[in-house]
């Protein structure tokens, strides 16, 4: 599921409405200073992310997007404490709603993303996605390695700062995804 190089930055928010009417397919990518959330829950992003996404309606006549995204992070090695790279994927498939209700009445195969108004924040949807893959925990795959190699810049990691908590977002994320 490799995603073509494209450099060309997704609109920020669209009219998912019109996009399935006309059966758009998107390929771009979402700049790095648009991911505060995704910031705050990663050691840094390497490079863009990269999302391609498809409107269309489904059999039933559903207002669908058929996407994917990876992107590229280092996370905070749970052994050592220094970065350790992870590739982030993602699949998904939303239903396109515009209020909760509607969201609920979606066959279970259609995740529901509400259109609040006249546009959907294509920006915060995707970024959710990339939040919802992110590894609980990471380590290094093999031996962790000798910290130097992490330590090319000015770039320490002062042990004091606090960071937010990826879990943290993630439980809040998964909570509020949640269906009664
Ligand atoms: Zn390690």
């Amino acid at each position: 599921m490799s995603i073509p190089p494209s450099t060309a930055a997704l609109p920020k928010s669209v009219d998912a409405r019109k996009l399935v009417q006309r059966e758009q397919h998107l390929v771009g990518i979402l700049p790095q200073e648009s991911l505060e959330r995704l910031c705050a829950a990663v050691e840094s992003i390497d490079g863009n992310v990269r999302a391609d996404l498809e409107f269309g309606r489904d059999l039933q006549r559903h207002q669908v997007v058929s996407g994917k995204l990876n992107c590229s992070v280092q996370l905070q090695c749970q052994r050592c404490l220094q970065p350790v790279a992870e590739e982030v994927r993602a699949e998904f498939r939303w239903g396109i709603v515009w209020s909760e209700e509607q969201g609920n009445a979606l066959p279970r195969d259609l995740d529901p993303v509400i259109q609040d108004g006249d546009e959907l924040n294509l920006y915060q949807v995707l970024e959710d996605e990339i939040l919802l893959n992110l590894p609980m925990v990471a380590y290094h795959e093999e031996e962790c390695i000798a910290r130097d190699r992490f330590h090319c810049g000015e770039e320490t990691d002062e042990a004091g700062e606090q960071r937010e908590n990826p879990f943290k977002v993630l439980e809040q994320l998964k909570g509020s995804s949640n269906k009664s």
